[in-house]
């Protein structure tokens, strides 16, 4: 398996910093990931505008991965977020897990918590991390 790049490289690439997505020009619905071929969610559509998604929104559903990736510390929640804005991200947690699961630190997820997207090592190739973004909890 290749070395993945070394952490100041994934601080460079602009997906990094800010979620992007791409509105619908017939609909306004936000779609994440953008792709090189986009066809809209909601209505098909394929011209589109690209547009800073905010990073706070609420839990859809989640699912609690006992067993993780390689490289990847769990269990830890996997959900989809519903942020704000319209867009539907996919992301695995941080602070944030059911206490019956013997993690004693966090907020225990639930459908519809508010949460927030954070930049945090998702896992490591030996020896190097890699980021992505997380969510947790917003404390209300
Ligand atoms: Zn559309």
């Amino acid at each position: 398996m290749a070395t993945p790049p070394n952490p100041p490289f994934w601080r460079l690439v602009p997906g990094m910093h800010r979620l992007i997505g791409l509105k619908c020009k017939r609909c306004d619905k936000v779609n994440f990931p953008p792709r090189k071929r986009m066809i809209c969610a909601d209505c098909g559509g394929t011209e589109f505008d690209k547009v800073r998604i905010g990073k706070r929104g609420r839990v859809l559903t989640y699912v609690i991965a006992m067993r993780m990736p390689p490289g990847m510390v769990g269990p830890a929640a996997f959900a989809i977020i519903d942020t704000d804005d319209g867009a539907r991200i996919s992301a695995w947690s941080t602070d944030c897990i059911p206490e019956k699961y013997g993690v004693e630190e966090g907020t225990p997820i639930k459908c519809d918590m508010p949460v927030e997207l954070v930049i945090r090592v998702i896992g490591k190739h030996e020896p190097t991390p890699y980021y992505g973004f997380k969510f947790r909890p917003i404390m209300l």
